[in-house]
Parts: C-alpha cells; structure tokens; sequence
C-alpha cells in the first residue's frame, strides 16, 4: 500500500475543499477502497472520510425518502419505511456481501464500488483498460462468465456489482450531489456510464464531487416490489443475474411496471424496453418472457456467458409471475 493521509471531513464544505485536492478520494466505510489500496490498484493520495456527514433518512411530506449518503447499508435496510413501501431495496441491500460488510459500508460508497473482474484485480499479469487506459482488456478473449452482455464494447466488457443500484435502478431514484459551485441531482440512471471507449470513466460525476444523498420518490405500487440475485453460491457471491422490480395491475392488466437487472452490464440496467413491452398488456407469463425477451434481443454475450441471456430472461418471467401472485 502506497502511503498516504486521512482526515475526517467536519463538514460538507470541508470535504469539498479537501476532497477536490489533487490525488484525493472519499472514504466511505471502505469496504471496496480499502481494498482497492491494497492491492495497490488505487492509490490516493490522500482520504477525506465522509462517514460523519450525513446518515439521515428523511420521511418528507410528499412520499418520497431522502436518504445521506453516510447512511449504512444495515440501516437502511431495516428501516421500517424501506421494508414497507420500497421492499426491493431491503431485498436487494440484505442480498449483497456479509452482515460485517453491510454494517460498515454507506450508501454513497456502495454506488461508486468497482468491478470485481479478476483481471481488473490482477495488475501484475493482465491487460486492462479500465485501469491502464489503452493497455488492452484481457476479459474480451479470456475467461468471461461472469461479465456482461448488455451495453459492453470492445474496451471492456466488466459488469457493475452493487445490488442496492438495481433496486435503486428500478425506483426511478434520484442522486444529490454537492460541488464548489452549488448543488445539482442527477437521475440515478444517468449516475453510472456504459464502457464505451473509456471504462476509466465510471460515472458523471465531475472531480471532487460529493453524492450527499440518494431519494427515493414516492412509489405507492413499490410496495409489492422484489429482488431475485442468481448466484453460484448462496450467500457472499455476486450476481450472475439479478433483477429487481416492481409490478402495478389493474385487474389482470399490466397498469404499470418497473425493472433493472444487474450483473450484465457495466451500470445497472435498467429494463426500459421490457417495461414499455408490458405497460397496458395481459399480466401472463407469455407477456413477461415477451417484454424480457425484447430487452435481451440487444444481448452481445460472450464466449463463456451466453447462458446469461436466458437466464436473464427466466429470472424476469418469474419475478413478475411472483409480483403477479402476491395481488391476486
Ligand atoms: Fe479491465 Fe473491463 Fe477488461 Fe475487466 S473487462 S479487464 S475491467 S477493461
């Protein structure tokens, strides 16, 4: 590890001034940077901890949920409002890592997470661009099982690991952000980039940026919502497939649905074509492994991941079918 300083920000103002330094990072609860600095794939000059800052969740008036971005995964996904009215991300959060980790990591940490590709990890004997841009990606032509099928290009073809961004995906989520010049938001689904020619660049948010905090807007048909992880294992394993969603009937129509899938692309995707294949349609399996089948049409799958596709599919037909027999 290479050397570097810590300081604990007292404010946000504070971590905006120290976190736009050159060389800075801000810490979260370190249950990926850390790591990252171990093994010497990051290496910061200095780290500005923004776990004092804010670790609220604000019930406000119109519905919505306004959640710091300090917050830890544990708490918010045991807070009762979550469990009640946005279960997919209760789900989605309780899915992810181990109790130890979702007790120290935040919100604002788990959205900016890296990829666990191994060969991302492996800085000694492989090529790769997200961390040496221009170097090469030995994923495209190696052992690819677990990368993505949606979105890649020939640069990268890393997914994006979080479970709590595929809920936050699906809930139409909306990012705070703080820099020297005031305060914008950001649609949670713009957050987070496609590969294209610059893996390197994982999001929108600018140098120095802070995320403040992540809202949820009011939902009302969030309460029957879901989250389904596929897995080679049953516990502390990361997505092959996942998907989270959402389901509105009106009778035996599809009045309204939302759907992101994760550990196919290198951002959680969300499934806008399934969605609008749905809206207005019969609530049966046939319809839900059409809408999912139009959403993976796009699919580019590579050597040793082309069973993703399908299951991505199954794994979307049986979520709805689920959401479905929860309201009848
Ligand atoms: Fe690097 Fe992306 Fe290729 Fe993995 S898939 S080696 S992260 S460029």
């Amino acid at each position: 590890m290479n050397p570097f300083t810590y300081v604990r920000a007292q404010d946000a103002g504070d971590a905006l001034q120290r976190g736009g330094q050159p060389g800075a990072k801000y810490l979260g609860g370190g249950t990926n940077l850390v790591d990252l600095m171990r093994e010497t794939i990051e290496h910061p000059v200095s780290l500005v901890d923004v776990t004092g800052l804010s670790c609220e969740i604000d019930e406000r008036d119109d519905g919505s949920l306004l959640i710091g971005s300090a917050t830890r995964n544990t708490a918010l996904a045991s807070h009762t409002a979550v469990r009640a009215r946005y279960p997919v991300l209760a789900r989605a959060i309780t899915a992810g890592a181990s109790a130890q980790i979702r007790n120290m990591a935040t919100v604002g940490g788990n959205m900016l997470q890296r990829t666990r590709c191994a060969y991302f990890y492996d800085d000694e004997g492989s090529r790769c661009n997200k961390r040496s841009p221009g170097q090469g990606c030995d994923a495209v032509d190696g052992f690819n099982r677990y990368h993505a099928i949606l979105g890649a290009s020939a640069s990268c073809v890393a997914t994006h690991p979080s479970d709590m961004c595929v809920a936050l995906a699906a809930l139409g989520a909306v990012v705070h952000l703080r820099n020297a010049r005031g305060e914008r938001t950001l649609a949670f689904t713009d957050l987070h980039r496609l590969p294209e020619d610059h893996p390197e660049a994982e999001t929108l948010l600018e140098p120095g940026e802070l995320i403040t905090a992540v809202e949820l807007p009011a939902l009302p048909f969030a309460a029957r919502s879901t989250y389904r992880k596929v897995r080679d294992r049953s516990s502390y394993a990361f997505a092959l497939v996942s998907v989270a969603a959402a389901l509105e009937l009106d009778g035996d129509t599809v009045k309204d649905v939302r759907i992101a899938l994760g550990g196919v692309a290198h951002k959680p995707w969300r499934a806008w074509k399934a969605e609008d294949a749905l809206r207005g349609k019969p609530a049966s399996a046939e319809a839900f492994r059409a809408a999912a089948q139009a959403e993976l049409a796009a699919a580019q799958p590579l050597r040793d991941n082309a069973f993703k596709v399908e299951l991505a599919a199954r794994a979307i037909t049986a979520v709805l079918g689920e959401l479905k027999e929860m309201q009848a």
